[in-house]
């Protein structure tokens, strides 16, 4: 039965793995057998330390997922190293904060681009590539809670995640005939960068805690089961599919 959630013999891209959620993804996909390919702009060393010790293979290309040669540069070099593409993790993300009536262009560009526009890229070229193979595989888009809420203050953020929401549907239905799963995990409050401010403001802090069932914040080793799992064979009829991660907050 578990060999089900094997990754043996499987490639996996993930990007934005050098902190937070994308760490604990690619160490767990390493850990369940997957070569990993990271996607980062820094070098991310303690990921590539954390992978080796625990007897995994790790390939890190340097790449802003928001430049347009990017999908076409991250497909060849996972190619040229280890031959095949099975799985990707579109993980990287970032957020602006400020009020509606003062949200900039560039604050709603630059959000778009590398939550919501990298993903589309990405996945077409990831797509092709499995299709030439003639293989199965998967995709794993990051969502939020924000692709089911409203949120306040992160316009763009909102409009890409809830994107992400629609997207994962679409790209489900279209390549579904191809063997290639797409689904997305919609984290809840998680300990990371992302949620550095959040966490700093006391009374949002207060508020954020006192609505989140399991009474903690999420930590990257809660999405490791998950990403494993829409990884995996042991998924292989769920499509289209967001599944929420988030300590029982979507609940309430
Ligand atoms: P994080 O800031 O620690 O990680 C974001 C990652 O994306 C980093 O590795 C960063 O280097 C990378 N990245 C950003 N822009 C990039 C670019 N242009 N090119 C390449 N890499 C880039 O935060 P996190 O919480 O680990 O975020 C990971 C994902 O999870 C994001 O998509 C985020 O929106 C999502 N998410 C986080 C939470 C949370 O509570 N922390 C909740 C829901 C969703």
């Amino acid at each position: 039965m578990l060999n089900m959630f094997s990754l043996e013999g499987k490639v996996a891209i993930v990007t934005g793995c050098n902190t937070g959620l994308g760490q604990g993804m690619a160490l767990a996909l390493a850990k369940a057998g997957a070569k990993v390919v990271g996607v980062n702009r820094t070098n991310p060393v303690e990921t590539a330390e954390l992978i080796k010790e625990a007897g995994g293979e790790f390939l890190n290309v340097m790449a802003d997922v928001s430049s347009s040669e990017t999908p076409s540069r991250v497909l060849d070099e996972t190619i040229i190293t280890f031959g095949r593409v099975d799985v990707l993790v579109n993980n990287a993300g970032i957020i602006r904060r400020n009020d509606a009536i003062d949200f900039t262009e560039k604050d709603w560009d630059d959000v778009m681009d590398v939550n919501l526009k990298s993903v589309f890229f990405l996945s077409q070229a990831f797509a092709k590539q499995v299709i030439k193979q003639g293989s199965s595989g998967s995709i794993v888009n990051i969502a939020s809670m924000l692709s089911y809420q409203g949120g306040i203050r992160v316009p763009s953020y909102t409009a890409s995640k809830s994107g992400i929401l629609g997207l994962t549907r679409l790209l489900a239905n279209e390549w579904a005939k191809d063997g290639i799963n797409v689904n997305a995990i919609a984290p809840g409050y998680m300990a990371t960068n992302n949620t550095e401010a959040l966490r700093n403001d006391e009374s949002r802090s207060a508020e954020i805690l006192g609505r989140i069932p399991a009474g903690r914040w999420g930590e990257p080793d809660d999405v490791a089961g998950p990403v494993v799992f829409l990884s995996s064979d042991a998924s292989r009829y769920v499509n289209g599919y967001t599944l929420a991660v988030d300590g029982g907050w979507l609940a309430r």
